[in-house]
């Protein structure tokens, strides 16, 4: 079975990086090093960030847990776009706050809408970009935009799990917005880029007190020491893995274009993976799917989020789609 479901990386780790996990095995009945030392020291030297905003979990949504454990009250508000990443409602529910979600405008955030959305109430904006269902990115000047009107006492996240395939030059770069806003938050992760999804690890950038509220919340010893050691691997070995990062760009515009060059509506891009508003036709693209030994995620009703995978798997999805756009 194919695994288009999940917008994981469909490559293995490295032999560098499975190399370095076989070490850090054999020292499994020590703890981790708490303050993952090594990892916050290389992520600072790579982000040119000090150690001191930057605060690590189990995955980019452990570190959501962290963020909204820290800052959310019981009636809090927590305003975000709808659709998007399904883990903002269920935490924000765990966490006793109240979600204010905002419908996307032609599968994109409606930055206006959100701005208007804010309240006494709202401590807490996730901004996904590019957004999970839909694959789409707000452009730099409308995000910057936005973030002027945000009260200084509302934290915004931009949680950029997929900002490593982003190729357009007028997407936002979250780090670079942070630097001048102590009210900015910015999430990434190693499961999708680096392909580490596996070991859970994940990452906030944020200013010194806000990364430190963070830190405050976070589970002791959470983050382990397999994952503090690939993801550590993995910086080393970036260029390569960058380099299959933009393999499964080409695939993406790849599949993209011959999706709609059948007459199918694809939005743009900018993640690994595609969205296909189908509608009622949602279920039936599925099933055929499945059927052929491709998983791909349906949200019934509205479409299917097709992650870029293998080559083969990719050319899987489009013998169907070309059946199902004649039928
Ligand atoms: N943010 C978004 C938008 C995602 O789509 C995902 C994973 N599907 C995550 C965060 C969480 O990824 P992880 O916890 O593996 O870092």
């Amino acid at each position: 079975m194919y695994q288009l479901n999940a917008n994981e990386n469909p490559y293995p780790p490295l032999p560098s990086v499975v190399a370095a996990l076989a070490g850090a095995a054999g020292r499994a009945n020590r703890y981790p090093d708490r303050f993952s030392t090594d990892l916050t020291e290389a992520l600072a030297r790579r982000l040119d960030v000090p150690t001191a905003h930057l605060a690590l979990g189990a995955g980019s949504v452990g570190v959501l847990q962290h963020l909204l454990h820290a800052l959310v009250r019981d009636g809090d508000e927590v305003v975000f776009a709808w659709p998007s990443f399904e883990a903002y409602p269920h935490l924000t529910a765990m966490n006793r706050g109240v979600a204010v979600q905002v419908p996307l405008r032609d599968e994109t955030h409606d930055l206006d809408a959100l701005a208007a959305a804010i309240g006494p109430r709202t401590r807490v904006v996730l901004v996904c970009n590019p957004n999970n269902p839909t694959s789409t990115a707000v452009g730099r000047s409308a995000l910057e935009r936005f973030l002027d009107q945000v009260p200084a006492e509302v934290t915004v996240v931009l949680d950029e799990a997929y900002r490593e395939f982003v190729t357009d030059p007028d997407a936002p770069d979250g780090i670079a917005l942070y630097r001048d806003r102590p009210n900015v938050v910015v999430t990434r992760t190693f499961s999708k880029a680096y392909g580490l999804a596996g070991l859970r690890i994940g990452y906030a950038v944020a200013h010194e007190s806000l990364a430190a509220a963070i830190r405050s919340s976070a589970v002791p010893f959470g983050v382990t020491a397999a994952a503090q050691t690939g993801a550590v691997a993995s910086l080393a070995a970036e260029a390569e893995l960058l380099e299959r990062v933009e393999l499964v760009v080409k695939e993406r515009e790849r599949t993209a274009t011959a999706l709609r060059d059948l007459g199918l509506t694809v939005p743009h891009s900018e993640s690994n993976f595609l969205w296909l508003p189908l509608g009622g036709r949602t279920e039936e693209f599925a099933a055929a799917c499945a059927a052929a030994g491709v998983a791909v995620r349906a949200f019934p009703g509205e479409g299917i989020r097709l992650t870029i995978g293998e080559p083969e798997a990719n050319d899987t999805v489009l013998t169907i789609a070309t059946s199902f756009a004649s039928s």
